[in-house]
């Protein structure tokens, strides 16, 4: 089988953007690296991956070579890559034509859209495949605020809308359910969910990029920024804490909304909070923070009234 990649550019003959493309077919067409990079732009196979690869197509008339390795893909895949397209995705649709065409239920958001990408790509390839109001009703977390001059949406944004469906999905069905995200190479929702009360916490710094879930134990303000402490299940060495700096709450009316849970917090109650991010080790402060990077990277669920 040989390696496959997507085209990010339409070519002449190998197709249009979007479609899946074999180092034999470049070989083909291109006698060297050079060559074949200057007129074929590809990404990998896996759209959940999606980095950009490059082709390798070794010299063949290398004086003194008995067998030369054969032609392949270079790039920087993130751990759990596979590098093979999605059995899903079969030949040459383009990921934004099957999203348009997708005949599977939409019952769950499938597609990971970036609100600080996808604030500076306006190249207008932005899709909301989950923007069927579904997901927004029913959750009871501030209707007030859905009125979001800048934000096309419900203030908990893209990780409240993963979240609220997770909750609502079965152990199984989070393994079936597809979550595309260039950060989840598995592309489940079990893959991209990483929960304190099923997991242990010991070593957050290798589990990478998530949306991590946790109770919420302790909120602390300091100037304008907060610092809210997580339930483990066993404690670690070190305390486990999402920085809320006080710029995010600066964005839009989804920063305003968010602050506004924040001040009226209550941990009398048990809150839970997803947000999106990685963990890494503060030595100064002696614990372990995720700072969150957008009011759309947490969603703070709040129990029912
Ligand atoms: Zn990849």
């Amino acid at each position: 089988m040989h390696e496959q990649a997507l085209l990010t550019e339409d070519h002449p003959s190998l197709g249009n953007a979007g479609a899946l493309v074999g180092i034999d077919q470049i070989e083909e067409l291109y006698k060297t690296s050079v060559s074949a990079n200057n007129a074929v732009k590809v990404k990998c196979a896996n759209s959940s991956c999606g980095v950009k690869v490059s082709i390798v197509i070794p010299d063949k008339e290398k004086a003194g070579r008995k067998t030369s390795p054969s032609a392949h893909f270079r790039g920087h895949h993130p751990e759990g890559c596979d590098r093979k397209p999605q059995t899903s995705s079969t030949t040459t649709t383009s990921a934004s034509s099957q999203l348009k065409a997708n005949p599977v239920k939409k019952e769950f958001p499938q597609v990971w859209i970036d609100p600080l990408t996808a604030a500076v790509n306006s190249s207008g390839r932005l899709l909301e495949p989950a923007n069927n109001g579904e997901l927004r009703s029913g959750s009871g977390v501030g209707g007030r605020s859905r009125e979001g001059l800048g934000t096309s949406e419900g203030h908990s944004g893209v990780v409240g809308k993963f979240a609220r469906a997770w909750l609502k999905m079965t152990v199984q069905s989070r393994k079936r359910n597809p979550l595309k995200a260039p950060w989840n190479p598995e592309g489940t929702y079990d893959s991209a969910f990483y929960s304190f009360e099923l997991n242990s916490t010991k070593f957050l710094g290798k589990v990478g990029t998530k949306i991590f879930t946790a109770p919420v134990i302790s909120v602390d303000k300091v100037g304008g920024d907060f610092y809210l402490g997580l339930q483990e299940k066993a404690l670690g060495q070190a305390p486990k804490v999402v920085v809320l700096k006080s710029e995010v709450f600066e964005v839009g009316a989804a920063g305003r909304a968010l602050l506004n849970q924040l001040n009226t917090f209550d941990l009398a109650q048990k809150v839970y909070l997803f947000c999106y991010g990685s963990f890494k080790y503060n030595a100064g402060a002696s614990q372990s923070e995720l700072v969150v990077k957008h009011p759309h990277f947490i969603y703070i669920d709040l129990p029912a009234l």
